[in-house]
């Protein structure tokens, strides 16, 4: 396949994949390695290549002054956009009404799932900001390193990378020199690994056709519409409207060309944690992002910006108590949205995250927990979507951004 463009790669490997799980049914698990390979491979750079990139790209900064006003911008664009979504998402459920009238038995396999995840969630939502915060400090950051805690290791990165620049020469120039080469080996790593990305999605979504039956479609085919509906319209819509506006110009369709490969990664990982290294590199080498704003706006929105599961939240939890006949007032909706701004912030760049942090939701506005239950059988699909919208609105976050510090970019 040398000389056909990476994301076409990809792409014809995603649908040789589909065609192969439904040819060969349980037979295609046999390609299950080569996903799980690619998955570790990316895994396994993630760290690094996140640590060695933010503190370059902080030590490139500067000043606190400049770090802190790229900081507030950033974390001031990631929760509006996730805003939008989730509106978005409220206005659709409540004009469609996919719960409404519904007949879903809940099936007697989910209730032990939903036995665990009481255990483990029985946080309220003012609990969920609390601990937020206090998980963003760790309490030695090579732990955090070790287990891939990546709010804390953004922290300790930014520290480390802004006291660079407060010791005097020539420690400070050999500390950017050392984590600048760092990065540079980490860039060329993961080129690698990127070459592979086409075996691996064919690994992975092989795997995925063949265990996933479409049968589940028949009972929540409007529900997984009316996500679809609001997920389609956040990235063909709001995404690109606002590259337009406060991007000062950039095209949603060639930032779209730049990031095909990433996209995709991200639709077949459900992760966008996975996907990092492919969007930072996409960004940069494509996009032309400068590696100052990407390594620090990037591994924040993999992080806390989760647009594509901030909608889904919402829809699903409307979703839920339409099933349950429940009636929620404005005020219990207006806790749904807020909730499910805070739930996407919190939920790790993993595949399910998003749907073990429903009970977050359900609980917040009181709603029956065995409500996940319903939604759990089309979650997987679901979880594609919302990622692959998770990994582009990063990506347009890092363009926007990029702008508005002024640079000159490709797309
Ligand atoms: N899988 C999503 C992600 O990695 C999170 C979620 O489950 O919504 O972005």
């Amino acid at each position: 396949m040398k000389g056909i463009k990476l994301h076409w790669q990809i792409l014809i490997a995603l649908l040789l994949a589909v065609v192969a799980g439904v040819v060969l049914g349980e037979k295609a698990l046999l390609f299950e390695p080569l996903g799980t390979l690619f998955l570790k491979a990316l895994k396994m750079i993630i760290v690094p290549l996140i640590v060695t990139s933010i503190v370059t790209g902080v030590a490139n900064i500067g000043g606190a002054e400049s770090i802190g006003r790229l900081g507030l911008k950033t974390f001031f664009y990631y929760i509006t956009t996730s805003l939008f979504a989730i509106l978005v998402g409220l206005m659709l459920v409540n004009l469609i009404g996919p719960g409404v009238g519904a007949d879903l038995g809940l099936k007697a396999s989910t209730e032990e799932l939903t036995r665990t995840m009481q255990e483990h969630y029985s946080g309220s939502p003012w609990a969920t900001i609390l601990g937020i915060v206090l998980r963003m400090v760790p309490t030695n950051p090579f732990r955090a390193m070790v287990e891939g805690e990546m709010l804390q290791i953004i922290v300790f990165c930014i520290l480390f990378g802004y006291f660079i620049t407060r010791v005097p020469e020539p420690y400070g120039g050999r500390m950017a020199g050392l984590f600048e080469a760092g990065f540079q080996v980490m860039m060329k790593l993961t080129h690698f690994i990127i070459l592979f990305a086409p075996i691996g999605v064919f690994g992975l979504v092989a795997k995925m056709v063949a265990t996933s039956g479409v049968g589940v479609f028949r009972d929540l085919g409007v529900y997984v519409l009316t996500v679809v509906a609001g997920l389609l319209i956040h990235a063909c819509v709001t995404l690109p409207c606002l590259l337009l506006v406060l991007g000062r110009g950039v095209s949603a369709v060639k930032h779209f060309r730049a990031m095909a490969a990433a996209l995709l990664t991200a639709f077949s990982t459900s992760s966008s944690s996975a996907t990092l290294p492919l969007t930072m590199e996409s960004v940069e080498e494509n996009a032309g992002v400068s590696n100052k704003v990407s390594s620090f706006v990037l591994p924040l929105g993999a992080t806390i910006n989760m647009d594509g599961t901030a909608l889904y939240e919402c829809v699903a939890a409307m979703f839920i108590a339409q099933a349950y006949g429940v009636d929620l007032s404005l005020g219990q909706q207006f806790i749904v949205v807020v909730t499910a701004l805070l739930v996407s912030i919190g939920a790790a760049g993993i595949p399910m995250a998003g749907l073990v942090m429903m009970v977050v939701i359900l609980k917040a506005v009181g709603l029956p927990l065995e409500g996940v239950g319903l939604i759990l059988a089309v979650d997987r699909i679901l979880d594609m979507c919302r990622t692959t919208v998770n990994v582009w609105s990063d990506s347009c976050g890092a363009v926007v951004i990029a702008r508005t510090e002024g640079e000159t970019l490709k797309v």
